[in-house]
């Protein structure tokens, strides 16, 4: 059935201003690093992507190597796009970025200009795009000059393959670096994508969140939810199907009982709220307006309609802040701390 966008989608989201630039993101976002592979019925990933804009939500964010297999995600979305997203194109802000492993040999995968823009272009390609919206460097490769790698961003922003350049999981230093390069060369670095969340906060010790206000550069936030930890689903034990129990990403040893006993409590805190706990996750990574959006993922349509009502309720008493202080205490579940203190 050809499929019509519904009516209200801008009524049900918020747009927040991407740092100094002019671009608006929604302030829920839908990322494809699960669950869009070839592992996963399309039905259900059509499901997943018309319901997200349906609900205003209208940033994709992917990535050459989502899948499995690597390259399948841009695939079905290059899918969902043709069949029915395709007349809503200028609605939309879509992404995609180059760093991990997708071909054999020294230019599959990292920060060269040979790598970065055959990828760019094969991702082009997978999705039947002319151009993405945002190009990302996704990790900071330690073995090419920074210039390099920021070089190919601004190639592949004026060659007219993306319209913004941002990096993702880039230390503050690193940051700092690569903003000013990018400002050199008259394409500004738009937006930075590292992971935060409650059971995460490397971007505040870093001081990552703060250097990218000061520089006026945007954020979305990856792993809002710890990857599912931050709901209720895994307080009474691991559910059939859910991906803790997929031993991709997720692995069991990461629900920790300090872990558990701290969901538990901030469970309680988010019900107080009139809110689930997924709803809290993503008020509180997008408290205070320092970053702009929080990139989410999902396994069915239905957790997107409950993550996209989190605009409902953003503000957060200081009473509230102050008891949630108290159970958001970090885990050993950054898969990407590594990328970020390759060099340091
Ligand atoms: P997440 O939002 O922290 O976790 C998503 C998972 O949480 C879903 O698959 C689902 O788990 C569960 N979930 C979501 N909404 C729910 C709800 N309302 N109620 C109950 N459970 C819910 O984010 P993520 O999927 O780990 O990552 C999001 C996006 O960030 C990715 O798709 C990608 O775009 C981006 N990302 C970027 C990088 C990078 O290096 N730049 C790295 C990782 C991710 P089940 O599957 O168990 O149902």
């Amino acid at each position: 059935m050809t499929y019509v966008a519904a009516e209200n989608r801008y009524d049900r989201m918020q747009y927040r201003r991407c740092g100094a630039s002019g671009l608006k993101l929604p302030a829920v976002s839908l990322g494809l690093w699960h669950n869009f592979g070839h592992d996963f019925p399309h039905e259900t990933k059509r499901d997943i992507c018309l319901t997200a804009f349906d609900h205003g939500i209208t940033h994709f964010d992917l990535a050459n190597n989502y899948g499995p297999p690597p390259g399948s995600a841009e695939h079905a979305f290059g899918s969902i796009l043709k069949d029915d997203l395709k007349p809503y194109r200028d609605e939309l802000i879509i992404s995609s970025k180059a760093g991990y492993l997708m071909w054999p040999g020294p230019y599959g995968e990292m920060g060269s200009r040979k790598y970065m823009i055959a990828s760019c272009d094969q991702s082009l390609k997978r999705m039947g795009l002319d151009y993405v919206d945002i190009f990302y460097s996704h990790r900071y490769d330690p073995d090419t000059p920074l210039e390099e790698t920021m070089g190919a961003l601004d190639t592949i922003v004026r060659s007219g393959r993306a319209l913004y350049a941002g990096i993702s999981s880039y230390n503050t230093e690193r940051t700092r670096e690569a903003v000013a390069i990018l400002k050199d060369l008259g394409t500004p670095c738009v937006i930075h994508q590292p992971s935060y969340n409650m059971l995460n906060r490397w971007v505040e010790r870093d001081g990552l969140k703060d250097a990218l206000q000061e520089l006026g550069v945007g954020s979305i936030a990856f792993t809002p939810l710890a990857q599912g930890m931050l709901t209720k689903k895994y307080l009474g034990g691991i559910p059939d199907g859910s991906r803790a129990a997929q031993d991709k990403s997720l692995f069991p040893s990461m629900l920790t009982e300090n872990a558990i006993t701290n969901i538990r409590k901030l469970n309680e805190i988010a019900e107080g709220r009139g809110q689930t706990l997924a709803q809290m996750a993503i008020a509180w990574v997008l408290r205070g307006g320092g970053i702009t959006s929080a990139l989410i993922g999902a396994s069915k349509a239905s957790q997107v309609i409950d993550c996209a009502g989190a605009v409902n309720n953003l503000e957060f008493t200081a009473d509230e802040l102050s008891e949630i202080e108290k159970y958001a205490d970090e885990e050993q579940i950054n898969l990407w701390a590594k990328s970020s203190e390759m060099d340091s």
